[in-house]
């Protein structure tokens, strides 16, 4: 079956179940997204695209932008990172507290929002520049010199962003965060914010497709063995406490996030991107996690 035609009835298959699921509440901005908007999009390796539904559309991309920090982190640091941040699924919500004291500040994976912060704290201690590190990294990966993070997302995450400040603060008393837990929190709500479209999230993850080479620059970012390692973690904490579910429904590395994104990767294949803002109680889409279920299912396509 055509590719295109294949997304259109998936993404018609799942359009009801757009009604189940909780749009995220914490964060202001977030809860004012209508949960009917839903976007698919793939992009093979040799840059085909295939866009249906609101695949055009940015949306906050909130904890998918983890794994374009700790691409930068990886850069710079190597295996030496594994001395600060762990490499298990957590078992536990992406935002919980209750691992962090009696494993004494390494945080279970790079993926959970503590993870983040200590992965955060090494971006902004190596790079002159952080901010603009981050943006040139996503827009030269999405071939995108539009995408820029939101500040009044930002800003109202900060506001609510208690946990956050829990999780920092504790990192900082067991001496795992070099930068004022300010700084930190600021970069982290920073990348949150990023907005991203379907086609921009999948064309930015093909590099992890690829064995490293983003496929349109040509440029080497990660070497094999270290985007197999990625896509290991993406697999088994990608999508937090769902993980082992996710990898039994789809069977394939991915990243969701708390706006509605999900985007996951094929080696040598392709990345897809999903959109649509419901969320189930593991914060996942959950319109989106079902049409990622249908490609694979359908496509025969996974790691597996
Ligand atoms: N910015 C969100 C938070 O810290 C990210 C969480 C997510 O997308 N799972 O709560």
């Amino acid at each position: 079956m055509e590719l295109r035609t294949l997304l259109h009835e998936i993404l018609e298959e799942v359009r009801p179940l757009q009604q189940q699921g909780q749009v995220a509440q914490y964060i202001p901005p977030l809860a004012l997204v209508p949960r009917s908007k839903l976007g698919l999009a793939v992009v093979t390796l040799d840059g085909e695209v295939h866009a249906v539904g609101d695949a055009e559309e940015p949306f906050s991309t909130q904890s998918i932008s983890k794994v374009f920090t700790l691409t930068l982190a990886f850069q710079q640091l190597g295996e030496e990172l594994w001395q600060r941040v762990g490499r298990e699924p957590s078992g536990t919500a992406f935002n919980s507290l209750v691992q962090l004291e009696s494993e004494r500040g390494i945080p279970r994976n790079p993926f959970i929002n503590a993870g983040a912060h200590v992965v955060d704290d090494i971006v902004l201690s190596r790079y002159a520049e952080p901010r603009t590190a981050l943006l040139d990294f996503v827009r030269c990966r999405a071939a995108n010199g539009a995408i820029a993070d939101v500040a009044a997302v930002a800003e109202a995450e900060r506001e609510t962003g208690f946990r956050n400040a829990a999780l920092a603060n504790f990192l900082k008393s067991f001496g795992n965060l070099e930068r004022t837990v300010d700084e930190v929190l600021a970069y982290y709500f920073f990348h949150c914010s990023l907005a991203m479209s379907c086609v921009d999230l999948a064309r930015s993850f093909a590099f992890l497709a690829h064995r490293g080479i983003c496929p349109w620059t040509r440029e080497r970012l990660l070497t094999p063995s270290q985007t197999k390692r990625i896509n290991a973690l993406l697999l088994t904490c990608g999508t937090y406490d769902a993980a082992g579910d996710f990898a039994y429904e789809v069977g394939i590395p991915a990243k969701s996030g708390v706006g509605g994104g999900i985007v996951g990767i094929i080696p040598d294949r392709l990345a897809i991107a999903v959109w649509s803002p419901a969320l189930n109680a593991k914060g996942n889409s959950l319109a989106g996690t079902a049409a990622l279920e249908r490609f694979t299912t359908r496509s025969g396509l996974s790691v597996f």
